[in-house]
């Protein structure tokens, strides 16, 4: 039996970051991107307002005030998009609308509030600085400034910038393909009809739900049965994929036969079993040259297992550095007790108060029990030699919920 990490490592290893594809930027959200992206051009391309109202030459304006206004004349009207075609000479202005490119001549733009219109001149009411309300050409970026880093998980606003330098297709890492079968004479697939012999093969929802939304592409191969033949011909449609993901027949019994199809000829089985509760009975290898992680059947240990190895695995296939959930701390608020041996992964509540974060089990922890999963926003892990936590206790929490890992960690 190895080690949670020992398992992890050897996984991270037998697995590589796959090629690049080029995709349009909007399918290029929440995707790694593969290559630096440097701009073309300065934004904005030239200095424009920032305001409605007129733009002129400071030195005429100093010293105006509500008492004291400065009558300048309006020499043309520029809304955005417009070309300037004159130049703002002495005691001129031209009326500019926000966006608009400063026209020739002038520095400084007055804000509308502070002019008003006498005889068809602008009277400026108010001393303004020199270079007010003028947005530069390249205030954002500079032409030949790295705006994106090869690496980088694309948001909303990569997207925004890349259309604001033309760029409307990108490289991204590829998306890997995860073939997910399921092994089990007792399992039917979601629409049969299950008889009460039979269960249906919630795994099969669950891993490919969970590949989902790591960001990869689910291949569901369904239900193989406990037959060497079975089994085999499911894996072999499975070979076109980046990875396999398997659930059942990994533990001792009769008819757990993946461990077996791995170590056939021309397969490999790197390691059986990691000291870890629940998850035990996982199976790392190959079949070919394609990984295979045969993940436990039981649908709690199949989750809890493909979170700690076949994500950071997925991810790491498609780019990214950060492979890992959140962690954070919690304070318990309930007391657990367990045989020392193992890592143990517990379903659990997590809350945040002023004081921090608490933590409470979901309740029974059976490796049978999917409601336990389905309560619980982060796993609270308790190292292998741990044996007893109280309440009061800091743990360490691995957070499943999104949502709560943005909230920033409290100050223990
Ligand atoms: P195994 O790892 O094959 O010994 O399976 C352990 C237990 O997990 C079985 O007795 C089933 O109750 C359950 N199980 C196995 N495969 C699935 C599956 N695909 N979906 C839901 N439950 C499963
Ligand atoms: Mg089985």
């Amino acid at each position: 039996m190895i080690s949670v990490e020992k398992a992890l490592q050897t996984i991270l290893d037998s697995v590589s970051v796959l090629g690049l594809e080029k995709v349009n930027i909007l399918s290029a959200l929440g995707r790694v991107i593969g290559e630096d992206i440097y701009a073309g051009r300065d934004i904005p391309p030239r200095d424009n307002s920032a305001m409605d109202g007129y733009a002129v030459r400071a030195s005429d304006i100093m010293g105006a005030s509500e008492k004291k206004p400065v009558l300048l004349e309006i020499i043309e009207d520029l809304p955005a998009g417009s070309i300037p075609k004159k130049t703002v000479g002495n005691k001129q202005a031209a009326r500019i609308m926000t966006g608009a490119f400063v026209p020739e001549g002038a520095d400084t733009v007055v804000a509308m509030e502070k002019t008003r219109i006498e005889n068809g001149h602008v009277a400026v009411l108010a001393n303004v600085k020199q270079g007010q309300d003028i947005r530069r050409a390249g205030e954002d970026v500079q032409r030949g400034e790295k705006v994106i880093s090869k690496g980088d998980v694309i948001r909303p606003a990569h997207v925004g910038m890349l259309a604001s330098l033309g760029r409307s297709f990108i490289f991204v890492y590829q998306k890997p393909l995860i073939a997910i079968l399921s092994s089990g004479d007792e399992l039917v697939d979601i629409d049969d009809t299950p008889s009460e012999w039979k269960i249906i093969s919630s795994n099969s929802y669950s891993l490919a739900a969970l590949v989902l939304e790591a960001g990869a592409i689910p291949m569901q191969l369904g239900i193989a049965g406990d037959r060497r033949n079975d089994l085999i011909e499911k894996f072999r449609a499975a070979m076109r994929a980046d990875l396999i993901l398997s659930s059942g027949g990994v533990s001792v019994g009769d008819f757990d036969l993946v461990k077996d199809v791995m170590k056939q000829e021309g397969n490999r089985m790197q390691f059986w079993q990691v000291a870890m509760k629940p998850g035990q009975p996982l199976a790392f290898g190959s079949l070919e040259n394609v990984p295979v992680i045969g993940l436990p059947g039981n649908p709690v240990s199949s989750m809890v297992s493909f979170e700690q190895f076949a994500r950071p695995a997925i991810l790491k296939m498609m780019g990214h550095t950060k492979l890992f959930r959140r962690t954070i701390t919690a304070r318990l608020t309930e007391a657990i007790t367990k045989k020392p041996g193992k890592k143990h992964f517990i379903r659990g509540i997590i809350e945040r108060n002023e004081n921090g974060y608490t933590a409470r089990t979901t309740g029974e922890q059976g490796s049978g029990i999917l409601k336990s999963m389905v309560k619980a926003n982060g796993l609270i892990i308790l190292p292998e030699e741990t044996t007893e936590v109280r309440v009061g206790d800091k743990v360490t929490v691995q957070l499943l919920d999104d949502s709560l890992s943005m909230l920033p960690q409290p100050p223990y």
